[in-house]
């Protein structure tokens, strides 16, 4: 019998990140990275973890979110996932409230992922092996193909998912042997002066790391210098992308991102809105042969697709806990397949590497079956407060062993870090 879930609590969690300007770009100038964090408990008293990252105020109302959700979990069972998960996304009355974007969704990620969590302590399994064992049938099965048929249908996904079956068994044993290749933001904020970039650039060769990223977009006098003194460290060829996090208008994106062309940038990534489909379409035209990256702030499925669709993007950067979860995720990597883009995840944050690393893997071993081309971010913050942390070697994600999504915090971290009444807050 399945185990039936009996609890959900939540956590507003947040680290006072600004006072180090960590994590500072053009947009966002002083993030306090924060998690809406949730906890579901079985009668057997198993524990499954999730959560929403957010940046600071709003995380009451992202938390506020995921209780709201409380009605649809408890009394559920664990293997209700699929069914669980279209409850929550077309109950009729909270739909109202996206459909399908913004803090009703991620509310429905934090708790989907938490459910993944608990599904995979449950069979003792890492969360990326789980999934990467499932035969293609189920996996199919766990996607939502509603306004995805004029671009990928159910039995194209089997197709994408049966090619990639043979090799599985090597697949896996790669990943344990060598891991998932990762590329650093640490040296890039924005905050920083050219000495620390310059010395953080080094640390990140030194470290083996495959590519890091600059952020860009508050003056192009301080991105052309500030990206002449990455490429002095780092050298012609190696690869260094620029994220602008949605701060152009299209042409203003095009003139900026050509007067940048003599650095080569290997990518550049939200340069525009990430609701805007077509002008991420122009401005890859624009600034050809220089590669478009976006999907961190993508809300969902559908507009992933339309990018797709459009030539916008050379590279998908799906976010873990942004869109409707695992499943929501799945359809995705289907989607990224089907059209030949490699997926390269946004991480960073607080526990966004822990829970995408898995992502990733799970892609490698049993829809693209490819590592090429594919990087997956690395921050490193915060990785402290978890109990099983990434483990970064020869600038590699090692793959998991423990059982679960990686996203379990520490209780003392959860008490210090609870706002406002946990310590860290209090003494501030
Ligand atoms: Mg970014």
């Amino acid at each position: 019998m399945s185990p039936r879930i009996v609890a959900l609590s939540t956590h507003d969690i947040r680290f006072p990140t600004s006072r180090e300007l960590d994590g500072s770009d053009a947009m966002n100038p002083d993030p306090d990275y924060s998690a809406a964090y949730v906890v579901l408990r079985t009668a057997d008293g198993v524990e499954g973890h999730g959560f929403a990252f957010t940046i600071g105020r709003g995380n009451d109302v992202q938390t506020a979110a995921i209780r709201a959700l409380e009605q649809y979990v408890v009394g559920r069972d664990v293997d209700d996932i699929g069914a669980l998960y279209k409850d929550m996304v077309y109950d009729s009355q909270l739909r109202w409230l996206g459909p399908e974007k913004g803090v009703m969704h991620m509310a429905i990620s934090a708790v989907v992922n938490a459910l993944w969590d608990l599904k995979a302590r449950i069979e003792g399994k890492p969360l990326w092996l789980l999934l990467g064992e499932l035969p293609p049938e189920r996996i199919v099965d766990l996607v939502d193909f509603r306004y995805l048929s004029d671009a990928l249908t159910p039995a194209e996904a089997l197709e994408i998912l049966r090619r990639a079956e043979p090799g599985r068994r090597e697949r896996i044993a790669h990943l344990r042997e060598h891991g998932y290749p990762a590329y650093t933001t640490s040296p890039g904020w924005l905050g920083y002066d050219d000495d620390k970039l310059r010395r953080l650039c080094q640390e990140a060769l030194g470290q083996g790391f495959k590519q890091i990223k600059l952020k860009v977009g508050a003056s192009l006098d301080d991105d052309v210098r500030r990206f002449r003194v990455a490429r002095e460290v780092c050298g012609d060829g190696f690869p260094i992308a620029i994220d602008a996090n949605q701060r152009w208008d299209v042409d203003s994106a095009v003139t900026w991102i050509n007067a940048l062309k003599e650095f080569h940038p290997h990518w550049v990534e939200e340069p525009t809105s990430p609701d805007d489909v077509l002008g991420h379409a122009a401005i890859a035209r624009g600034i050809a042969p220089i590669p478009v990256a976006t999907g961190e702030h993508v809300q969902n499925r559908i507009v992933f697709k339309q990018l797709l669709q459009a030539g916008a993007i050379s590279y998908l950067q799906l976010d873990s806990a942004r869109v409707g979860g695992v499943n929501e995720n799945i359809a995705i990597l289907l989607l990224a397949a089907k059209f030949g883009v490699p997926v390269c995840p946004h991480a960073g944050g607080v526990g966004l590497c822990e829970l995408v690393q898995h992502l990733s893997m799970f892609d490698y071993v049993a829809v693209s079956g490819s590592m090429e081309n594919r990087v997956i971010e690395y921050v490193d913050h915060l990785h402290e407060h978890f109990t099983d942390p990434v483990v970064i070697e020869n600038g590699c994600y090692t793959a998991p062993n423990a059982p679960g999504f990686s996203a379990r915090m520490r209780p003392e971290s959860i008490s210090a870090h609870s706002f406002p009444g946990g310590a860290v807050w209090r003494e501030s």
